[in-house]
C-alpha cells in the first residue's frame, strides 16, 4: 500500500493548460474517484500517475519517493482501460502472463503468478481460452488479472466498465472494490458514471479546469457539496438563492445550519463540508436534492432529516412549499415530479413560481393526477 502526493501539478498541451496546479493526496490503500465535465483533466492527471506525461510544474510522491520523472515501467502502476486491449492471438493465460514474460520473471514463477491473479478475478476456468470466447465482462476481468499480476504498487483505472452493459457494470463495480481491497491497492479510478463512485469510492474528487473543486466521501460531495458545480455535477438539485438570517449549530452533528429567507420562503440549510459560516444578511445559495422533499395534499416538505436542527412548531414556516404538480414522470423506483410552487410566503408573496424537482419513492399518490395540486 502506497499514499501518493500531488504537488502543484501543472501539465500543457500547446496553449491549453490540462492541469492547473493541482493538488491532492490519497491515502495507502484508498479506493479514490476521479469524477468532473468533459475535458476537466482526468486523464492526463491518471496518465500523469502512470508517467506517459511529464508536467511542466509540480511533483508527484508515491509514499516518500518523488516519481515526476520516472519512466513509466519503473514506477510499476497496474493500469486499466476503457479498451482493455487483449491480444486476441494469445490465450487468457498468455495475456496475463505478458508483463511478467517482459519483466523477465522466471517461467515457474509466472505460471503460479498467473493461476493465482486469474482466480482473484475468478477466471482460473478460462485459461486457455481466446479473448473473442469470453463475454465483455469476462474480459475485463482478464484486463484486471493482468493489471494485478505484476503486482502493481498502485491500481489506475481509465473508465474500465464504460464498454459494459448495465447489469454486467453493476457487478463488475462491486468485484473491483472487492479487489482492490482483498490486494489492499491503493487505487486511481477515473469515470462519468457518478453512481459508480458514490456506490464504492472510499474518497472522491470533482475537478474542473484542471484543479480540484472538492475531494471527500461520496456522502461529503453529494450532501454537503462545497459550490453549485459540486452540486450539480454529483446528482440532481435545484438552486435557490437567498440572503443568511441566522446561524446555529446542529446539537447532534456540531454542524452549522443557516436560516435563508429565500423569494419562496425561509429554508434552513447545511453549509458545504469544512465551509466558513456566512455573515449574516451575505448572499448564498441553497441545493435541494429532489429525494429531500415529502409530498403531502398541496404542500411539498423537506424531509424531517433535513430539517431536524429547528425547533418544534415552527415546521409550517420553513422548508416548506405549497404548489402543484405540473408533470410527472414514473421511473419505477421513484417518480419524478415538477412541482410548481405558488410564489412567495410572507412578505415576498408577488414572487414567480418556480418549478422545482421533486422525487417520491415508492411512487403511489400523484402519478396520475398531474394536475391535481
Ligand atoms: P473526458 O472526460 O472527455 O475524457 P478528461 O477530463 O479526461 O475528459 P483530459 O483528457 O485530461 O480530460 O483533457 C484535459 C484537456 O487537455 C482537454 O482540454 C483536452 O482537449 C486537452 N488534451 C488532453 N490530451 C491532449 C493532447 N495529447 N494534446 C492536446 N490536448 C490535450
Amino acid at each position: 500500500m502506497i499514499s501518493i502526493r500531488i504537488d502543484k501539478l501543472t501539465k500543457r498541451f500547446g496553449a491549453v493548460t490540462a492541469l492547473a496546479g493541482l493538488e491532492l493526496e490519497i491515502a495507502p490503500g484508498e479506493l479514490f474517484f476521479l469524477l468532473g465535465p468533459s475535458g476537466c483533466g482526468k486523464t492526463t492527471l491518471l496518465r500523469s500517475l502512470a508517467g506517459f506525461y511529464t508536467p511542466e510544474e509540480g511533483r508527484i510522491f508515491f509514499d516518500a519517493e518523488e516519481v515526476t520523472s520516472l519512466a513509466p515501467h519503473k514506477r510499476n502502476t497496474g493500469m486499466m482501460f476503457q479498451s482493455y486491449a487483449l491480444w486476441p492471438h494469445m490465450s487468457v493465460a498468455e495475456n496475463v502472463a505478458f508483463g511478467l514474460h517482459e519483466r523477465k520473471i522466471p517461467k515457474a514463477e509466472i505460471a503460479v503468478r498467473v493461476a493465482e491473479a486469474l482466480r482473484s478475478v475468478h477466471m482460473e476456468t478460462y485459461a486457455d481460452r481466446r479473448p473473442q470466447q469470453l463475454s465483455g465482462g469476462q474480459q475485463q476481468r482478464v484486463a484486471l488479472a493482468r493489471a494485478l499480476v505484476i503486482r502493481p504498487r498502485c491500481l489506475l483505472l481509465d473508465e474500465p466498465l464504460s464498454n459494459l452493459d448495465a447489469k454486467l457494470r453493476l457487478e463488475m463495480r462491486t468485484e473491483i472494490r472487492r479487489v482492490c481491497k482483498e490486494f489492499k491497492l491503493t487505487t486511481v479510478y477515473v469515470t462519468h458514471d457518478q453512481k459508480e463512485a458514490l456506490s464504492i469510492a472510499d474518497r472522491m474528487a470533482i475537478l474542473d479546469g484542471g484543479r480540484i473543486l472538492q475531494a471527500g466521501s461520496p456522502r461529503q460531495i453529494y450532501k454537503r457539496p462545497t459550490c453549485k458545480t459540486v452540486a450539480g455535477f454529483i446528482g440532481e438539485t435545484d438552486f435557490l438563492e437567498g440572503q443568511v438570517l441566522g446561524l446555529d449549530t446542529d446539537a447532534t452533528s456540531g454542524e452549522t445550519v443557516a436560516t435563508v429567507e429565500t423569494p419562496l420562503g425561509r429554508f434552513e440549510g447545511v453549509l458545504g463540508a469544512p465551509e466558513k459560516p456566512p455573515a449574516l444578511g451575505q448572499t448564498v445559495t441553497l441545493s435541494i436534492r429532489p429525494e429531500c422533499w415529502n409530498l403531502s395534499e398541496a404542500t411539498a416538505r423537506l424531509s424531517s432529516s433535513e430539517k431536524s436542527a429547528h425547533p418544534a412548531g415552527r415546521a409550517d414556516k420553513i422548508n416548506s412549499l405549497r404548489g402543484r404538480i405540473g408533470g410527472c414522470v414514473y421511473l419505477g423506483e421513484v417518480a419524478q415530479y415538477d412541482f410548481v410552487t405558488e410564489g412567495g410566503r410572507g412578505g415576498s408573496r408577488n414572487a414567480l413560481p418556480t418549478t422545482l424537482k421533486v422525487f417520491e419513492k415508492n411512487p403511489r399518490r400523484f402519478i396520475d393526477g398531474s394536475d391535481s395540486g
